[in-house]
């Protein structure tokens, strides 16, 4: 185990009043280990040399600094509580298994609505999950819908539009669907 605990600090969100921001101030360096972070959590972005890992997750900013996390985006001190022991628990079964983690030193390639939106079918559906294909690249690119839930890109007729998103998203780090379309 590498982190034994943290110290809950809160303040203001500067995104969103009715928000909070923590900081959680680590009893112990992280900064060793967030290569490997890097590499398992996956989408975001790295400065090696700052030692500073920063990703969205479910509308949140999460940044790690070897003796702090910043939160943004909570509801409340119970959350920040819940998010921070899931992190403390990836920090430390990252570090236990980095013998087996190709540590990666750079950032993941940033994906734009715009350019996603360019490889959805561009149709209007009732069932999405969002409003159109733009605001359903949004969402993909937050983590808030599934690629598989954009259900004619699975059709044959996108075959080579489908391809093409799949591979960009892989690249960035996302997860995928398998071969089964
Ligand atoms: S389901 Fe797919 S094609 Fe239809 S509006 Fe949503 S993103 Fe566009």
């Amino acid at each position: 185990m590498l982190l034994e605990g943290y110290k809950i600090n809160v303040g203001m969100c500067l995104q969103d009043p009715v928000k909070i921001r923590v900081v959680g101030e680590l009893t112990d360096d992280i900064g060793d280990v967030l290569p490997y972070l890097n590499a398992t959590l996956k989408g975001g972005m790295y400065n090696h040399d700052a030692k500073n890992l920063s990703l969205k997750k479910d509308g949140r900013v999460i940044t790690f600094h070897p003796k702090e996390i910043h939160i943004t985006m909570l509801e409340n001190k119970k959350k920040a509580k819940e998010i921070l022991e899931w992190l403390k628990d990836v920090i430390n079964k990252t570090y236990d298994n980095r013998q087996n983690i190709k540590p990666k030193l750079d950032s993941w390639p940033i994906l734009s609505a715009m350019s996603l939106s360019g490889y959805l079918p561009n149709v209007k559906c009732e069932g999405c999950p969002a409003n159109n294909c733009y605001a359903f690249a949004r969402k993909l690119i937050d983590s808030e819908v599934n690629i598989e839930q954009c259900k004619p890109l699975f059709s044959n007729e996108y075959r080579e539009k489908r391809e093409k998103l799949l591979s960009l998203l892989e690249r960035a780090g996302y997860n995928i669907p398998g071969e089964s379309w």
